[in-house]
């Protein structure tokens, strides 16, 4: 169930930590276009929010907690002077709200500034921070996101911004969608396997770099493509174009099928194909691995209900007048905010029929398929579920449009532990016996991979298989790769 920006701590789902933005314009200050870029990008963290600006002369940075509408007053935007800027907007890993790791991230060296926004985890930054320690570098923060901007500036000292960043890039390991600016000049970066999202779109006076497309389209904005994995691109400061250089080239990209499935909005374009559209193919293929015959096909609103419009066409096309009808069961309260706490489990539960209302003629004495994005701990299915039975439904099957997730994410997803993922260590018909319902089923791995156009060497489906793209401690990997040795560090334990 895809909440990220509904429930807080009562939630059941997990979050894409961060969004980022990066522009480049003529004569238009950059600060108004990077703050309607994060309110569209919003989705992607909801604990900070920061731009960053340059005038030519020097940085203005203003960085704080909250929501972008909290974070920002027109005046704090009118003082972010200067035509170009990055930002960023936060979901940080629980145990870390902390002012310290929002972002943009700002450093001030020698040879000029730099403003870095980060969406995604490195894997090995403990030891390249062992090593920075090592040489003086002095930390603020436990962020992955300092140890690439201190590694940069470091190497900004005797090379130029696309040789420096070639470097960085050569020690890092992990993924990475960023957006940097040196001095006045905004970069776009994304790692060598692509694992998170990053485009390019062109507006009326300039060039803007977003984690999603859908930000480009709130500036009035054309997407121009994907950044390519591996690929910097450097927008031209007075906003007359840009460069590309593809600094890295690997055989097969790890993209996060998650991104499709779940974290991006449903009218961001990824890989050429609409979110919304490859939604409503994973239902159709839903429909084909394991439809079941029944009197309605209800989404969970919002996040299931473009894999049920698929399912339900699916369904139509097979069967015709006997396939099931697709019918909004569930009404969602749209008042439930963030700040909606309820530690226990008890409250946990509760939360959900504050946030979902059954309408019971839709549902009384019929039989239900229930469709959802995923099933990440289980509580708020094993509610929905009650609530149809409560609500009179004679029967509810529960069909789910991506794989068990079974394991966690090292990618820069914040998503349950392990031990609290219900897929875990059970197979479907124990996650069915703690849910309820009549049947469960989940969408194969290879119909992911088949409804993307992607074979699953170019995917990352780590937290559905257990094995992941890049080397990572204490787990197995599905491919050749090996983390970059970084001179003189002590690995973590
Ligand atoms: S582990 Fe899962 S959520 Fe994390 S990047 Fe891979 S596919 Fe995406």
């Amino acid at each position: 169930m895809h909440e990220g920006s509904a429930a807080g701590p009562a939630d059941d789902g997990m979050r894409d930590k961060c969004g980022v933005v990066g522009v480049a314009l003529e004569e238009r200050g950059a600060a108004r276009p990077c703050y309607y870029g994060l309110y569209a990008l919003q989705h992607r963290g909801q604990e900070s929010a920061g731009i960053v600006t340059h005038d030519g002369f020097q940085q203005h940075d203003h960085v704080k907690m909250g929501l972008v509408g909290e974070a920002f007053t027109e005046d704090d935007l009118d003082g972010l002077q200067g035509e170009n800027g990055v930002g960023h907007v936060r979901y940080p890993t629980a145990g870390s709200v902390d002012k310290a790791c929002a972002q943009p991230f700002t450093v001030s060296f020698r040879s000029g500034s730099l403003a870095l926004s980060h969406n995604g985890n490195l894997v090995n930054a403990g030891e390249i921070r062992e090593e920075l320690a090592g040489e003086g570098h002095a930390f603020t923060s436990d962020g992955d996101t300092e140890v690439i901007a201190h590694d940069l500036a470091r190497n900004l000292l005797d090379a130029d911004l696309v040789r420096a960043v070639k470097r960085t890039m050569d020690r890092i390991h992990g993924s990475y969608a960023l957006t940097v600016m040196h001095d006045e000049t905004v970069i776009g970066i994304r790692d060598p396997q692509g694992n998170r999202p990053l485009c390019l779109g062109k507006v009326d006076d300039g060039y803007v770099l977003a984690s999603e497309s859908a930000a480009i389209d709130t500036l009035g904005g054309e997407l121009i493509r994907d950044v390519k994995p591996g690929e910097l691109v450097l927008l031209e400061p007075d906003g007359s174009g840009y460069e590309s250089y593809q600094l890295i080239e690997q055989e097969n990209t790890a993209h996060c099928f998650f991104e499709h499935v779940y974290f991006a909005r449903p009218d961001s374009v990824i890989d050429d194909e609409l979110v919304y559209d490859t939604r409503r193919g994973l239902g159709a293929r839903l429909w084909e691995e394991s439809g079941v015959e029944s009197d309605v096909v209800m989404p969970v609103p919002d996040s299931g209900r473009a894999f049920a419009t698929g399912y339900a066409e699916a369904a139509t096309e097979e069967l015709g007048d006997d396939a099931p009808e697709f019918a909004e069961g569930l009404m969602k309260n749209r008042y439930v905010g963030r700040t909606f706490i309820m530690p226990t489990q008890d409250q946990r539960e509760q939360a959900v029929r504050l946030k979902l209302n059954p309408i019971r003629s839709t549902v009384e004495g019929k039989t239900v398929t229930l469709i959802d994005d995923s099933i990440v701990r289980g509580t708020t299915s094993t509610q929905l579920v009650s609530l149809l039975e409560d609500a009179g439904a004679a029967e509810v099957h529960l069909r789910i449009g991506a794989p068990e997730i079974v394991a966690p994410c090292y990618m820069g997803i914040d998503m349950a532990s392990r031990e609290e993922l219900i897929a875990a260590g059970q197979d479907t018909d124990d996650i069915r016996e703690v849910v309820g319902g009549d049947s469960l089923s989940y969408l194969s791995v290879d119909g992911v991979a088949e409804v993307l156009g992607e074979s699953r060497a170019d995917l990352c489906l780590g937290c559905v298989t257990g094995e992941y793209p890049y080397e990572i401690d204490g787990e197995t990997t599905d491919r050749d790769v090996s983390r970059p040795e970084i001179e003189g560090a002590v690995a973590d334990d």
